[in-house]
């Protein structure tokens, strides 16, 4: 049986990590976000589910569930390399499948029926649409779609890009990327 770092991860995020959640989710990432309750309801959903739980909180540990993830960096950009070191995101990076506010699975919807539930300027100069079962949110790709898709890239690239601490030599030692 493969280990769950290998497999596509399903992820659940405490409720303070709601960007990070809305920045997975647009990668395709099936990703819950954990709004209110104990830490054990948390813990319960990920074990029952079988998400890696993704938390800041140094108090919530792997007792029973498969994994926890304290993410060490308070910026969203470092926790994102971060998880893209640890979790195989970019062979499972599928923008525009998933609703970033609920995590449902995106369906296509035709430019005919989106009609009047875009902008008309929308309406016009895109061609494919998707609509969310979840919420009725409709997504084409405009500017904020390809804002995401070239962060995420930069992502890939600083993942890929730097090793982990000590154990690449020629990194400088506080992180930062060479010019
Ligand atoms: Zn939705």
């Amino acid at each position: 049986m493969k280990k769950l770092e290998e497999t596509e991860p399903r992820f659940i995020a405490d409720a303070h990590l709601g960007k990070l959640a809305r920045h997975l989710r647009f990668a395709g990432c099936d990703t819950l976000l954990f709004r209110e309750g104990s830490d054990r309801e948390l813990k319960r959903i990920a074990a029952a589910e079988s998400r890696i739980l993704l938390t800041r909180d140094l108090g919530i540990r792997e007792e029973g569930i498969p994994i926890v993830v304290h993410l060490h960096s308070p910026a969203l950009r470092e926790q994102l390399i971060e998880l893209s070191r640890r979790f195989p995101l970019r062979d499972c990076f599928r923008p525009f499948s998933r609703c970033m506010v609920c995590n449902t699975p995106l369906r296509s919807i035709s430019r005919d029926i989106v009609g009047d539930r875009v902008p008309s300027a929308v309406a016009e100069h895109f061609t494919e649409f998707r609509e969310c079962p979840g919420c009725g949110r409709i997504y084409w790709k405009g500017d904020h779609y390809r804002r995401m898709l070239r962060e995420w890239e930069n992502i890939f690239a600083s993942a890929t890009d730097r090793c982990g601490p000590g154990s690449c030599a020629g990194s400088n030692p506080d992180g930062s990327t060479p010019p």
